[in-house]
């Protein structure tokens, strides 16, 4: 059942600057489907009003979410390639953060790709995941160590961990604010929170596609760095996906953690506003991205089928890609020096 055809409650306040004026700026999904989007007038954060209650939530990312975009259970072969691929990005950005004998933990950690490559390279990784089936794959098929469930069942110890890594997370959340603050108590003192969302600015899909009904939060690289910071964190550096898809921010535990009063973000409501109100589909259409992106699906399944074709499970073909990253020298013992860990992820390209 889809998530916004469950029970549902009008927000009152805004989760960043607790604000109560809010404009329309959708009225369905990427689907066509009825979905009321609106934007803070105060601080610009892009959300689902109403919103499913959190029970229609948590059911729904334990039994339907992968189910229903991906069709199964588990992740098929091409799946769990496509997704060691993008493990395989992710590591580019990740590698300045990481460090031997770092705890990481990926909330979110889906099939559990990253992990494994994480562990086959020699870093002490963990996963967290409410999708039973794949946290079942990725723990018994895969091996590696994934509790199953969200942030209220989670057991991780305070100051814990070095590295939190949330991939297309936060936007999914009830409450992101909380979740961040959660995951601020996991956090050792200077521990750093990789956070990737889909960014409301992004002219690279068309309009009609820009809101989901599973993402209840639509973030920009200002809401996203207010929400750590609301949660406790420090902003150590915030960039874009090379196509503006997605946003990335990198949170730092500081030695005193200084919680954010809630307080408007002037002028952001009106940047993304302008965005949204100049993106249409005459614009797009006169853009590269709606021509490139289907040539670049076709061209992607092409190498999918090619790299599966001869596979005879998941886990031999992230142990290949492992290897393959491995002997490029991206491993543990010879990962960045600790100097690095406090350069703000150097070498990333600023928004
Ligand atoms: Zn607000």
């Amino acid at each position: 059942m889809p998530l916004h055809t469950r029970s549902t409650t009008p927000v009152e306040n805004c989760e960043i600057c607790h604000g109560d004026r809010f404009i329309q700026v959708g009225s369905k999904d990427r689907e066509g489907l009825a979905l009321r989007t609106v934007i803070c007038e105060d601080c610009g954060l892009v959300f689902s009003d109403p919103r499913p209650n959190s029970q229609e939530i948590d059911d729904f990312y334990r039994e339907s979410y992968r189910v229903a975009y991906k069709q199964a259970w588990q992740p098929r072969l091409q799946h769990t390639y496509r997704a060691g691929k993008v493990a395989e990005e992710r590591l580019n950005y990740l590698m300045p953060l990481l460090a031997p004998g770092r705890a990481i933990c990926d909330f979110g950690s889906g099939g559990g790709e990253l992990v494994f490559i994480l562990r086959e390279l020699g870093y002490d990784a963990s996963g967290i995941e409410p999708n039973t089936g794949y946290a079942e794959y990725s723990r018994d098929i895969l091996g590696i160590p994934v509790q199953i469930g969200g942030f209220a069942s989670a057991r991780v110890g305070q100051d814990s961990l070095d590295l939190v890594t949330l991939f297309h997370v936060a936007e999914h959340l009830e409450h992101p604010v909380h979740a961040l603050h959660t995951i601020a108590g996991w956090l050792r003192k200077g521990g750093r929170l990789l956070v990737e969302v889909p960014n409301v600015e992004s002219r690279c899909i068309w309009p009609s596609s820009r809101f989901h009904q599973a993402h209840l939060y639509n973030f920009n690289p200002a809401t996203l760095a207010q929400a750590g910071r609301r949660a406790g964190l420090s902003v150590v550096d915030s960039f874009a996906s090379s196509d503006g898809g997605n946003i990335m921010c990198v949170f730092e535990k500081p030695e005193l953690p200084d919680e954010a009063a809630p307080a408007p973000l002037p002028g952001n409501a009106a940047r993304v506003l302008e965005v949204l109100r100049r993106h249409t589909v005459l614009s797009h259409s006169l853009t590269q991205h709606p021509y490139r992106r289907p040539v670049q699906k076709l061209l992607r399944r092409r190498e999918e089928a090619a790299a599966v074709r001869n596979a005879t499970d998941g886990k031999t073909l992230l142990q290949t890609i492992a290897r393959e990253i491995g002997a490029r020298g991206m491993r543990a013992a010879q990962s960045v020096p600790e100097s690095m860990l406090s350069s703000g992820g150097g070498g990333l390209a600023g928004v």
